[in-house]
């Protein structure tokens, strides 16, 4: 299956989880995902080394995402990172944190790729994170879209189908 059709079914499946009363937030579908897998996951801010906007850790019973402190583009750096978690992409094992953030500080830093439209680096390679940006784009434009009566989301969607 061709990338583009990977990321929009992926972004279609997590709307589908979506709370089917009020408003429907970001974090509101990050909390269906969890619930879906049954593992948590936590949303934190944090000091991440410079250029890292959002981070993925994988811990044994729960997952994290880190978003750096401060970053005006909070919404589209937690989609990112919900995107390669549903992608089925890799987070960072836990205990690789921590020579991550060495190398990160280091030389090594050419090793991670820069993510040209967002500016931020990421370790996956630049496939994976053209795919988790995609994602992210697709799924805030169809979540802005989003009336907050779910009943109204189907007529949405065959007018999207048909028009
Ligand atoms: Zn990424």
């Amino acid at each position: 299956m061709p990338a583009s059709r990977r990321v929009t079914r992926a972004v279609a499946e997590v709307l589908d989880l979506a709370p089917r009363k009020g408003e429907v937030t970001l974090q509101r579908l990050v909390d269906a995902v969890s619930t879906d897998r049954g593992r948590d996951i936590e949303v934190k801010m944090a000091e991440l080394p410079e250029g890292v906007c959002g981070q993925w850790r994988q811990y044994n019973d729960h997952d994290e995402f880190l978003i750096q402190r401060g970053l005006p583009t909070w919404d589209r750096t937690l989609a990112h990172e919900l995107g390669h978690l549903v992608l089925g992409h890799d987070g960072i094992a836990v205990a690789e944190v921590a020579r991550r953030a060495t190398e990160i500080a280091s030389d090594d830093l050419i090793s991670y790729m820069l993510n040209q439209r967002t500016g931020c680096m990421g370790p996956g390679g630049e496939d994976i994170e053209q795919d988790a940006e995609d994602f992210a784009a697709l799924l805030l434009y169809r979540l802005g879209r989003m009336p907050s009566d779910r009943s109204s989301i189907v007529q949405v969607r065959l007018g999207e189908a048909f028009g």
